[in-house]
């Protein structure tokens, strides 16, 4: 006697997921398919994995599979797995709501406009809610593995689902598809075959389809429809670029197809397979620290979901298998820990995940076409390098074994143009005379271009890397040097410009001659600076603000104070330029005793214009209008 259906509410952000898949997604609804099977060989691996070490639950039903049964007199296309099944509550946890937390935020912050964006599926999977695209009701009957209840999910998708006592002979899932009235194509064999051929033949469990054959009045029966062997044990040669990138859908729940891959064997002492991928995208998580993304086999048996005892933090953006001959079938994280075969692969993993970025990174320009044929010349380095550069920053950082090859992979954006810039050939065009590697931080490409502190470089056609990433400063400070050559930023220390004796002479004199502005501004401007001398580093601009060698770039002050941290105030030094008008005005107002007041106030109006010209805010800006007010009566029209 089955009770009473119950009833249940969505999560709020499932209803959103279910539109963004089924609005963004109509045109490719025949990816329902690869998800469900996807979904049903995950279920198998599961199972697999658990029966290692609960010996029984496998019972007489051994023969691990998939099959797929269309039904045309009910209109129903059937997925079912005898894998690990679910329980009551895991068919409303899972089926009912977002688990992942990252995604649920990523939903919560979205603007309504930004979810019709194909892209974002990409970051939180296509799933089980792409069964809706062709189907108006779905129904999960399920049985966990190892208990004697089935249960059934059911829902329109229209806000809820239902959840009550069902019959099921064994364990695993069957997941009916009411299919809509004009997705009768789902039902047929063809269509059937070519999309189980197209989308999921690398899945290692047989995927069997229904072949009815009652209407000839022949055999009905199942029939294994794809290879059903691992893709990344076949050889090389014999996969197409398709099918790498059908599977890496598969494995990495993306909806776009892959940046680059490698496709590795080590033989030897140990032995490992591995086909590891760049997506193409950031995944809204990339934050949170855990390698996830890879999986680890054992002689084809799937271990692991993610195993990040095996890839270091900075790969995390990687996606894929490892299939290793020498770990135990029982391995557990724990032996992870501490295996030496463990250090040993991902000791493989950094040098083909390296090897894989230098290619790309001496690779030009490819044509490459997108989910709709569209064809755009792309440096797929420059792609990667936008979506995951900020890890291999922190590669340099954790991997000091691989720092050389790691420094050589960095790409700055610089006063030449927007490509982007490696250090190597930033040396390479360094012009004569040039000593040092320069950089400039800023909040922003616009503000870092317009830094004042560019001037005496960009007059002397020295190329400068413009830095908007508050981890380059610390970056930089960490690799110190390339190539023998120093990497000194515009607007730090001194800047110690090659110069011949003349022209030092020449500046010496200059600086002499302002002495007396320098001393009074000093004592004028009292503890906000450290220091007013005469600069090096400018042309057109009055005057700048100069941070100590070892001192923090104003910006990341600014973030770090942003964040709620207690940075103790940075004293900077003020530097004038000799040469300015404004300068040789002060000169004259310092020589005047009686002048003194006006003196004060331009010293400050100076300081922040400084501070306003490197993308900071004057320490009070109602005076500093006022100041500017006062300064524009005087001009007379
Ligand atoms: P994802 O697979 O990306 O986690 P889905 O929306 O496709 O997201 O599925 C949600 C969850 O439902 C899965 O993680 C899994 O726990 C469970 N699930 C889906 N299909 C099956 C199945 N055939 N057998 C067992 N569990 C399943």
């Amino acid at each position: 006697m089955t009770k009473q259906a119950e009833q249940f509410p969505f999560q709020a952000e499932v209803n959103e997921v279910l539109s963004i898949v089924v609005n963004s997604l109509y045109s490719h609804k025949e990816v329902f398919l690869r998800e469900l099977i996807s979904n049903a060989s995950d279920a198998l691996d599961h199972l697999s994995f658990k029966a290692l070490t609960e010996h029984g639950l496998l019972g007489d039903d051994r023969e691990l599979r998939i099959e797929v049964v269309p039904d045309a007199g009910r209109r129903t296309l059937t997925i079912r797995d005898n894998g690990i099944g679910m329980t009551r509550d895991e068919l409303i946890s899972h089926l009912g709501t977002i688990a992942r937390s990252g995604s649920k935020k990523l939903m919560q912050s979205l603007q309504a406009e930004q979810k019709k964006d194909l892209a974002l599926i990409g970051q939180f999977g296509v799933g089980f809610y792409s069964a809706y695209l062709v189907a108006d009701r779905v129904t999960v009957v399920s049985r966990a593995a190892g208990a004697d209840k089935a249960w059934q999910w059911e829902s329109d998708a229209k806000g809820g689902f239902t959840i009550e006592e069902a019959e099921r002979a064994g364990r695993g899932t069957d997941v009916v598809l009411h299919l809509k009235e004009d997705e009768r194509e789902f039902l047929q064999e063809w269509s059937l075959r070519s999309l189980v051929r197209k989308y999921s033949d690398y899945v290692r469990h047989p995927i069997r389809l229904w072949v009815d054959r009652s209407a000839e009045k022949g055999e009905s029966r199942f029939e294994t429809v794809n290879q059903a062997n691992a893709l990344w044990a076949r050889p090389r040669t014999e996969i197409t670029r398709a099918q790498y990138e059908e599977f890496y859908k598969h494995v990495a729940h993306d909806w776009e197809a892959p940046l680059a891959w490698t496709h590795f064997k080590v033989e030897g002492t140990s032995e490992l397979t591995g086909l590891l991928f760049l997506p193409r995208a950031a995944p809204f998580d990339l934050a949170d620290r855990k390698p996830k993304g890879v999986r680890l086999y054992v002689k084809r048996v799937f271990i692991l979901e993610d195993c990040e005892e095996l890839l270091p933090e900075w790969l995390r953006f990687l996606r894929g298998v490892l299939d290793s001959e020498d770990l135990p079938l029982n391995v557990s994280r724990e032996i992870l820990q501490q295996d030496r075969a463990t250090r040993l692969i991902r000791k493989q993993v950094v040098k083909h995940a390296l090897g894989l970025l230098e290619e790309l990174a001496a690779e030009g320009e490819v044509t490459e076409q997108d989910q709709d044929g569209k064809e755009t010349k792309v440096r797929r380095y420059e792609v990667f390098w936008r979506s995951f550069g900020r890890l291999v920053k922190e590669g340099v950082h954790f991997e000091p074994e691989q720092r050389d090859r790691l420094v050589k992979l960095l790409r700055y954006p610089s006063t030449r143009g927007d490509e982007l810039v490696s250090l190597e050939a930033y040396v390479q065009r360094m012009p004569e005379g040039q000593k040092d590697i320069y950089y400039v931080a800023a909040d922003s490409l616009a503000a870092a271009r317009k830094s004042p502190h560019l001037e005496a470089l960009a007059a002397r056609g020295y190329e400068v890397l413009l830095m908007t990433d508050p981890v380059d400063e610390w970056l930089v400070a960490d690799v110190a040097e390339f190539s023998g050559k120093r990497l000194v930023s515009a607007a730090k220390g001194e800047l110690d410009l090659p110069a011949s004796d003349a022209e030092r002479e020449q500046r010496r004199e200059k600086a002499g001659q302002i002495k007396g502005v320098l001393d009074a501004m000093e004592e004028l401007l009292g503890a906000r600076v450290k220091e007013v001398r005469a600069t090096d580093r400018l042309t057109g601009s009055p005057a700048c603000l100069v941070t100590d060698e070892k001192g923090i770039s104003p910006h990341v002050e600014r973030l770090l104070r942003a964040n709620g941290q207690d940075v103790p105030p940075q004293k900077r030094t003020l530097e004038l330029n000799p040469d300015h008008p404004v300068v040789h005005k002060l000169r004259a107002l310092a020589a005047d005793p009686a002048r003194k007041d006006q003196l004060r106030e331009w010293s400050e109006l100076l300081y922040d214009q400084a501070l306003l010209a490197e993308g900071g805010m004057p320490e009070d800006p109602a005076r500093f209008a006022q100041a500017v007010a006062r300064l524009m009566q005087q001009v007379s029209s």
